[in-house]
Order: structure tokens, then sequence, then C-alpha cells
């Protein structure tokens, strides 16, 4: 059933136009996130679909019923704002139990602290909280009344970035465990695959793909897209009978769409450049070994080829700058054809 459906929203600020015809369904129970850069209209999204916006055109639903007239205090919609904004001279629980009906609050709020892992913390003020707390305090807050929908818009920003990880894993189990149906803005693409069920992409006022994050990862319907929800290596190649033929030899490849042309260019993720396999076509040299711990990335150069190769490999590397390397392909790369 779909809980969330926003249709053909447009908005422009003078002659800014901020939004070009947003199309989003989010089905309910499920987790969305708005990936986007800086700037790209998410948080107007946002505003609109939480009623302190109006679009120019277009319509949002909320459980079936079209909102677009209604104000934001009848949507029954619970947000959870940048830094968590919680009341500074209300308790834990003031803030939590703001609005609630008196009969049954005490309970409620207790349920609510606990879902987020707070138990016992109803009489604290928020700046006896650290960041992460906060930010459950503002989610218990938001869950509260039962909402409809959940808005969280950059909610981990504050925070850095060991507690990131965890403050959005508890989130997200406690939207889950209480069933709700969230829109997470983000312009954190690890963020966004991570945690929702449903990943939007968005660009320039509109959303070129929305679909499960393996989809949108795997299968970017455009370069752009490709490159704002992981790293790619973008090469140019020629297309037959399923075959590219790219810098790095000939390879069974994806077409995303045909339009005819047998030119373009393939895309592939760094972890699908395998160095020193078997039957290499390449060879380069190391330029920049990066390590992160539980993964390395390693910089070749290969002659006559102005693009970098950038291959990840987990566990021990072994490469060093300087070593001269094979370059091999597993899987397959995702053929973009250029436009006719
Ligand atoms: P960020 O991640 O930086 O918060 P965003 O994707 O959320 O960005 P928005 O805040 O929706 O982007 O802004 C999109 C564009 O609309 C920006 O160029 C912004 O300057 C403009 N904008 C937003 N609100 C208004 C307003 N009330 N009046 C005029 N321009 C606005």
């Amino acid at each position: 059933m779909i809980q969330l459906g926003v249709h053909g929203v447009t908005k422009a600020f003078g002659k800014t136009h901020v939004l070009r015809g947003i199309d989003l369904t989010v089905e309910r129970g499920q987790i969305a996130a708005l990936l986007g850069p800086s700037g790209c209209g998410k948080t107007t999204l946002l505003r609109i679909i939480a009623g302190f916006e109006s679009p120019d055109a277009g319509t949002v639903t909320l459980a079936g019923r079209e909102v677009v007239a209604e104000p934001p205090e009848r949507r029954r919609v619970g947000i959870v704002p940048q830094e968590g904004a919680l009341f500074p001279h209300r308790t834990v629980a003031g803030n939590v139990g703001f609005g609630l009906p008196r009969a049954g609050r005490a309970d409620r709020v207790a349920a609510m602290l606990a879902l987020v892992g707070l138990d016992g913390f109803q009489d604290r003020m928020p700046a006896e909280l650290s960041g992460g707390q906060r930010q459950r305090v503002a989610l218990a807050r938001a869950l509260a009344p039962e909402p409809e929908l959940v808005l969280l818009d950059e909610p981990f920003n504050a925070l850095d970035r060991a507690l990131r990880g965890s403050v959005r894993d508890d989130v997200r189990d406690a939207l889950q465990r209480v069933g709700a149906t969230a829109v997470l803005v983000t312009h954190d693409q690890e963020e966004a695959l991570s945690v929702a069920d449903v990943v939007a992409v968005m660009r320039d006022g509109r959303i070129p793909q929305a679909g499960p994050p393996l989809e949108v990862y795997e299968s970017p319907v455009d370069l752009e897209v490709a490159a704002f929800v992981g790293e790619t290596v973008v090469l140019d190649a020629e297309i037959d009978d399923g075959m590219v033929t790219c810098p790095l030899g000939r390879l069974p490849a994806r077409a995303v769409r045909d339009t005819g042309a047998r030119s373009g260019r393939v895309a592939l993720r760094p972890e699908q450049i395998v160095l020193d396999g078997d039957g290499a076509a390449l060879s380069g040299r190391v330029e920049r070994v990066e390590y992160f711990g539980h993964d390395a990335v390693v910089t070749v150069a290969v002659e006559d080829l102005s693009t970098r190769i950038r291959s990840r490999s987990y566990g021990h590397v072994r490469h060093r700058p300087g070593d001269r390397v094979g370059i091999t392909v597993t899987g397959e790369p995702l053929f973009y054809p250029s436009e006719r």
C-alpha cells in the first residue's frame, strides 16, 4: 500500500526552478532516502511534504489522502530536523510528550524512550545529553504521536563519523520496529544505501532514478547517477553482440539502454578491477595506495590512457607505488551508448 505519493511536483522561488516535476512513491513501512548534492532541492521537497511550503503544481498524498491544501498540523507528519532541535528548557520527557494527550502520556513517553534505547532518561535536560542521544530523543519525539510519515532531514550531520554509524543503525531499527514509513534526506551515498529500502537520487530538481539500493548501485540509469552513488571508472568503448571493446580488453557487457549507437562509454566500479589476476590484457604502474583499514584503493596509471584506473581490494594489500601490475575485470561493465 502506498503511504506517500508525490506526483508532478514543481516549485520555483522567483526565477529559480528548484523542483521540476518530482514523482516519488513510498510504500507503507518503507524507509526512502532522498539522495542528492547540496542545493538540488531535497529540503524544499521535504518542506512541501510536511506542509511548510506549497508546490506550484502537483499533488502529495498521505495514506491515499490528498494533503496539499492541509496545514502542517493536520498532516500527521513527524519531523526529525538537523541537529535534533529539542526544546532546550524542557526535560527529555517534556520533549517527547509535547502535544500528546495527558491520559497515557507518561507510558507513551517511556515506551518511546525504550524504543530508542534511552530507558530512564525522562528527567535529563537536552544539554545533559550527547549528540547521538539528542538525535534519538528527537526521533522518539517524532514517533510519539504515531505519525503517518516521519521526515528526517540530514539527521546525522552533526555527529562524528564513528557515532554516525551506530546512531544510524539505532534509528533504522527503531523505525522498522514500529513499522514507520520514513523519508530520510541525505547527501551521503553510504548512508542512503545502508539505511534505505528505496533510494531516490535527486539532481537538478528531478529524480532520475528511484529503486532498491542494489539496483541503483548496480544499474544506474546514467553515468551521473553512477558517479553519484559510488565511485566509477569510465572508459570509451564500442559495443557489438553484447561485447564491448575498451582499453581493458574485450568484455561481456550489459547495455543500459539502446540508442542504436555502437560507441559510448563503459562504467566499472573499483571493486570490479582486479590487479595481478590471470590473463591481464593491460598493465600499468601503481601511482597511489589508499588504505582504509577494511579495504584499500590502488590507483594505477596506464600508458596512453588519460583515465586513472582505480581498484578496490579487501584484506591485505601487497602493492606499492611504482609496482608494475596487470589489470583484469570481474563481472560485467555497464555500457552507456552515446545519444544519437
Ligand atoms: P542542502 O543539502 O544544501 O540543504 P537541498 O538539496 O536541501 O540543499 P534546498 O534547500 O531545497 O536544497 O534548496 C534548493 C535551492 O532552492 C537552492 O538553490 C536554494 O538557494 C533555493 N531556495 C530554497 N528555499 C528558498 C526560498 N525560500 N527562497 C528562495 N530560494 C530558495
